[in-house]
Formats: structure tokens, C-alpha cells, sequence
């Protein structure tokens, strides 16, 4: 396993990396995302120690790689395996060459050595290209023989930067089932930098985001996009577009919270709300953990109390917040105040103070049906809001 803490780089006065934190088990694909500039390949070159840190600690397997000395370092390499972006291969050597390659001028004898590449070519399903040169393997298979080569001194880290860069849909799907593959059968502690947002949702285990040099957000890719609606989470799961969104109460954005979400609910949830329900936009995805992810813009066709609207979604595991409402309950205003807006804001506010400390008496003889019963908060919140309107 890997560990970095507090990792801190600095160039002169800029500082690239600051305090960088995250952990990476054997056997699990730890991504690392962000924008052009954050930090990512200066954070690669820290972990395969092409770069010395400004401060902090890289832990492999315990051994804070940080505090060797120059020899130290050299056998402690071993330990990092790498993948670059597609195509960096020498072009003068053979694939089984290419792949020889970091074993060459260690101690291994050449029968060790043979064996080895034989082994690896066969476990990325290459053999039968051994003696080809680069130039004669398409971009998938190149990429292939760099993660052979990337695991030919059986680390156990393998540090992937951008490593399907430049491939093309399939060829990446193909090379990332054979990562997944790889961390299976190898137990290897993969860090994947990627940029590619499919990347990290069709085989990430966990992802962290780097922004400016700091870590702002992480998480198993299920938590990230069940449990908010950050910038990352709708990056992995981004809503379709749909029509222009419209600042209408009836507009509500739906997010599934749970793995499990009845497929169903369309239509249970309009039956228990007795309305019919529109779709505007939406996405849903089988992902990582094996459940269900899903973002969708709904509109409720039947006038309904928001508070039934949100408890009936939630019931089915579904987060849903209405459209242009700030999580305080206030609707946000899309256009800049009118003039008479003010005072008109002023009347529906003493309006609403009126209805607050309104004597029930008085109320029912206003709204006989108001009355009967005792309303809860949210319905009483509701109400008010209505009388505003209308008293507007
Ligand atoms: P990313 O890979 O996320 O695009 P980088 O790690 O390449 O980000 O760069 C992060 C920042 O560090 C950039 O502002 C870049 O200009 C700066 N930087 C990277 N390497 C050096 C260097 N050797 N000297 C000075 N500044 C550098």
C-alpha cells in the first residue's frame, strides 16, 4: 500500500502541492482528478521519486521513501511501478525488449529474466507480439506492453498517469478491464491520474479531487455521487442536457441516494401523489459497487405541498430539491428586482408576520377548511406562503 501525508511542493515561492493526504490499499484503483495546473503530474513525479518533496512523507509499505539515501532509493523504486500515456514505448526495442527493460541492469540473471517477460506478455495477452517492434502494434496494444512493463519488478504500487490518453473508446474500456485485472490478480495499489471522468466511474474504486494543490474532495466513486451534488459528483454522473432549466416550483431535481432505488418509482411516486410526473433530463448508471446512480429533472404535473413532494422521493431513496429553492426554503429570484417590487416585497411580509401570530380563531373564520385540523410545520409554512400569493 501507499501512503502520502501532508505531502508539500513547492517551486521557489509557488506552491504546487499543498499538504497532500490520501491512502491507497493493495488491490484497490485510487483516482486522482482535477483541472490542467492543479498538480497532477507534479504529484506523480513525488510518488515515483522523480521529484523530491518539499515536505512531508510517501509511505510505501511502510517505508517513508522520503528518507532514503541515493542507494536506498534506487532498490526502493522497485517498489513503484509506472504507466505513461499510450506510446511511450522505445521505439528501437522489441515489445519483450521493452519490457525487459527496468530488469536489465538489476541483479536478475537472464533465465529470470525471460521467464518474467514471458509471464507478463502472457498476463496482458501479448505473446504472440513479442518480437514485434512499436511501430508494428496499434495504440491498445503498445499500451499493453507499457503495463507489462510497468509490473515487471512486481511492485507494489502502480502509478498510471493518463494512461488511456489518445486511445479510442474501446481500446480504453479494453485496457481498463485489464488494470482492473491486474489489481485483482496482483493485489497491486494503483494511483490513476486521469482527467477522463469515464475513466475513473468505470474503474476507480475511490477518487480524490486536486484543485490548486490541495485535495478538496474524495470518496468511493458510490459515496461521491450518492451522497451530494458537488462539483465532482456531477462531473462522474452529469445530467443529459435537458431544456433550459426554468425557476418553476413544479421543476425538481431528483439525485438517487441509495444503491437500491426501486426502478419503479416513476409510477409509484405518482400514484401516492395522485399526479402525473414529466421527465426533462436524466441519467442512471449501473456503477462500481454494483447499484444503482442516478440525476434526473422531474416536473410535478399537479400542484403539491413541497414538503409530500420531498418526503415521497425520499421514502424511495431519492434526494429531491426543488428548482431555483435554496435549501433554506427561499425561492431564488432568477431576474433582478422590479421597480414595485419592494413595497410589494414589504406587504408580503407583514402578511406573513400577520399569519404567524394570527389567533386560529381568526384564521378559521378566514379559511373555514384550515381549521379542522392541525396542520404540521411545513404545511403550515405552505399555507402562509399561499396566502401571500393570494393576499398579493
Ligand atoms: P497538472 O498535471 O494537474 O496539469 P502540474 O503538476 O503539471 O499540473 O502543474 C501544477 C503547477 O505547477 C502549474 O502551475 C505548473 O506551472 C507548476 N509547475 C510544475 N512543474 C514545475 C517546475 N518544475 N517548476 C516550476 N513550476 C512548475
Amino acid at each position: 500500500m501507499i501512503e502520502v501525508t501532508a505531502l508539500t511542493k513547492r517551486y521557489g515561492s509557488l506552491t504546487v502541492l499543498d499538504g497532500v493526504d490520501f491512502a491507497v490499499q493493495a488491490g484497490e484503483i485510487a483516482a486522482v482528478v482535477g483541472p490542467s495546473g492543479a498538480g497532477k503530474s507534479t504529484l506523480a513525479r513525488c510518488i515515483n521519486l522523480l521529484e523530491k518533496p518539499t515536505s512531508g512523507s510517501i509511505l510505501v509499505d511502510g517505508r517513508d521513501l522520503t528518507r532514503l539515501s541515493r542507494r536506498e532509493l534506487r532498490s526502493a523504486r522497485r517498489a513503484i511501478g509506472t504507466v505513461f500515456q499510450s506510446a511511450s514505448l522505445l521505439q528501437r526495442l522489441t515489445a519483450a525488449e521493452n519490457v525487459e527493460l527496468p530488469m536489465r541492469y538489476l541483479d536478475i540473471s537472464h533465465s529470470e529474466r525471460v521467464a518474467r517477460v514471458r509471464e507478463l506478455l502472457e498476463r496482458v495477452g501479448m505473446l504472440h507480439r513479442a518480437n514485434h517492434y512499436p511501430s508494428q502494434l496499434s495504440g491498445g496494444q503498445q499500451q499493453r506492453i507499457g503495463l507489462a512493463r510497468g509490473l515487471a519488478l512486481k511492485p507494489s504500487v502502480l502509478l498510471a498517469d493518463e494512461p488511456t490518453s489518445g486511445l479510442d473508446p474501446h481500446t480504453t474500456s479494453s485496457i481498463l478491464k485489464l488494470l482492473a485485472q491486474l489489481r485483482d490478480e496482483l493485489r497491486v495499489a494503483v494511483v490513476l491520474i486521469t482527467h477522463e471522468m469515464d475513466v475513473v466511474r468505470s474503474v476507480a474504486d475511490s477518487v480524490a479531487r486536486l484543485h490548486e494543490g490541495r485535495i478538496v474532495e474524495r470518496g468511493s466513486v458510490a459515496e461521491v455521487v450518492r451522497s451530494s451534488d458537488s462539483e465532482l459528483a456531477r462531473a462522474l454522473l452529469p445530467l443529459p442536457p435537458g431544456p433550459a432549466p426554468r425557476r418553476e416550483r413544479a421543476v425538481w431535481r431528483l439525485r438517487y441516494e441509495r444503491p437500491d432505488v426501486d426502478p419503479a418509482w416513476l409510477t409509484s411516486v405518482g400514484r401516492e401523489l395522485d399526479t402525473d410526473i414529466s421527465v426533462l433530463a436524466g441519467l442512471i448508471e449501473t456503477i462500481d459497487d454494483g447499484g444503482a446512480a442516478g440525476r434526473m429533472t422531474v416536473r410535478i404535473e399537479r400542484p403539491l405541498a413541497a414538503a409530500d413532494v420531498r418526503a415521497a422521493f425520499a421514502a424511495r431513496g431519492i434526494h429531491a430539491v426543488q428548482e431555483g429553492v435554496t435549501p433554506s426554503g427561499e425561492v431564488e429570484r432568477a431576474e433582478p428586482v422590479e421597480r414595485g417590487e419592494r413595497e410589494r416585497a414589504g406587504r408580503e411580509r407583514e402578511a406573513v408576520e400577520r399569519a404567524e401570530y394570527e389567533p386560529a380563531e381568526l384564521a378559521a373564520e378566514r379559511e373555514p377548511e384550515a381549521a379542522e385540523r392541525e396542520p404540521a410545520p411545513a404545511e403550515r409554512a405552505e399555507r402562509r406562503a399561499a396566502r401571500v400569493r393570494s393576499a398579493a
